[in-house]
């Protein structure tokens, strides 16, 4: 199908890092690998390195963002994020960029200008799947597949909504970061993680001038 095909001009220069310490980051890295894309695990700051976008992964945030700090990741990727850099982030992805995380003094990036609430669904629905409609992905809905997730409870108006689940921003930008509070990596549909390398490359190719 078309839409599963790889542009080749879009991967053959990008080099997308995934931040690797803790959770679901080895699923990001078999997605981008099958759309053609070159990708780097990142555990210090060095591997920032060179990189073109980052993805934050979902998993355990109090984990990973200590990690970050230790490491000197968190303080390398505020950095290159302020300059353009495209950052993308799934469930504790999100948490991580978040600037409030509700009842909350874990580490953070603070790069998003939205306030979120960890496992905000309640213990019955843990985890489920829902059908999201998103008119910028088409007339297919994409698949949520929803785990602990987050609950985006307020946002900027300068944020854009990509997607709702009921009343709940799931799928949000705000200029070079993009966020979502499901796992797309844990799907077969490539929409979102296209989505963002376009965000790549279109960052890279402005910073080339
Ligand atoms: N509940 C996790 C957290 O708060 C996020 C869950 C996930 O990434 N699937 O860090």
């Amino acid at each position: 199908m078309k839409q599963d095909t790889p542009t080749p001009a879009s991967s053959a220069t990008q080099l997308i890092g995934v931040v690797s310490y803790q959770g679901d980051f080895q699923r990001h890295i078999a997605m981008l690998s099958g759309l053609g894309v070159a990708t780097r695990e990142v555990r210090s700051s060095e591997d920032l390195v060179g990189v073109h976008g980052v993805v934050l992964p979902g998993g355990e945030s109090t984990t990973i963002g200590m990690l970050m700090e230790r490491f000197g990741v968190a303080e390398a990727l505020k950095k290159r994020a302020g300059e353009g850099m495209p950052v993308f982030g799934t469930c504790a992805g999100v948490i991580l960029l978040a600037e409030e995380i509700l009842n909350s003094t874990q580490p953070r990036l603070g790069l998003l200008p939205v306030s979120v609430e960890r496992n905000a669904y309640g213990r019955q629905t843990e985890s489920f799947e829902a059908q999201l409609n998103s008119p910028i992905f088409g007339s297919a809905a994409l698949e949520g597949v929803f785990i602990r997730a987050p609950r985006i409870r307020k946002w900027s108006s300068e944020v854009d909504v990509l997607a709702h689940f009921e009343q709940d921003p799931i799928l949000i930008r705000y200029g070079s970061i993009l966020g979502a509070t499901f796992h797309p990596e844990l799907t077969q549909d490539t929409r979102i993680h296209r989505y963002f390398l376009d965000m790549v490359k279109i960052a890279h190719e402005s910073q080339r001038g």
